[in-house]
C-alpha cells in the first residue's frame, strides 16, 4: 500500500495525468490508501503493545521457572541427604539387629519368625495395664492369673493374637 501511495504521489507530482477524471480518482484513491494505512498502522501499533506485554509475560514466567528449578534442586538434594541417612540407619540397625538374633535361643527365633510373617510385622508385644500392646486387648482376670504364674524365662503369648508376650514393671501382672 504504501509504495502504491509512493507511485500514485509520483505520477501526480509529474504531471502524468491529464484527464480531471482520472486525476480524481487517483486523488481519491490516494486518500483511501492513507486512510487505509493509518488504521493498519494503528493495529501494528496494538500488535506491538500485545506482544511487549506477551513478551514481558514470558520473560516472568522463564524468571519463575528457574527459581522453580534452583527450588527443586535444594529439594532433591535434601531427599538425597535424607535417603542417605536413612539408608546408613537402615544397615545400622539392620547390623543390631544381627547382632542381637544371634544371641538369642534358637526355639523362640523360630517362634518369633513364625508370628511375624503370620501378623505381617510385629511378633513381640509388651504386656501394660494388662493390655497387649500388639492388638490393643485387655487380657482376662484369668489370663493375667496364668502369666502371673508362669515362670519370668517362659515365652507367653497374647492369647487373642497369639504375639510374643513381654513382661514389664507395668504389666499389672
Ligand atoms: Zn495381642
Amino acid at each position: 500500500m504504501r509504495s502504491r501511495r509512493v507511485r500514485d504521489q509520483q505520477r501526480l507530482a509529474a504531471g502524468q495525468v491529464s484527464s480531471p477524471r482520472e486525476l480524481e480518482q487517483l486523488e481519491h484513491e490516494v486518500g483511501t490508501l492513507e486512510r487505509r494505512i493509518s488504521a493498519l498502522e494503528d493495529v501494528e501499533l496494538e500488535v506491538m503493545e500485545a506482544l511487549e506485554t506477551a513478551q514481558s509475560a514470558l520473560d516472568q514466567l522463564h524468571r519463575e521457572m528457574a527459581d522453580l528449578a534452583s527450588q527443586l534442586g535444594k529439594r532433591e538434594s535434601t531427599r538425597d541427604d535424607a535417603v542417605t541417612e536413612l539408608d546408613s540407619q537402615a544397615r545400622e540397625a539392620l547390623a543390631e539387629r544381627n547382632r542381637l538374633v544371634s544371641e538369642l535361643p534358637e526355639t523362640l527365633l523360630t517362634a518369633y519368625e513364625r508370628v511375624r510373617s503370620q501378623t505381617g510385622g510385629i511378633a513381640a508385644a509388651a504386656l501394660r495395664q494388662r493390655r497387649c500392646e500388639g492388638c490393643r486387648l485387655e487380657l482376662t482376670a484369668a489370663d493375667i492369673a496364668d502369666i502371673a504364674a508362669a515362670p519370668a524365662d517362659e515365652v507367653l503369648r497374647c492369647p487373642e493374637c497369639n504375639r510374643i508376650l513381654v513382661r514389664t514393671a507395668e504389666s499389672g501382672v
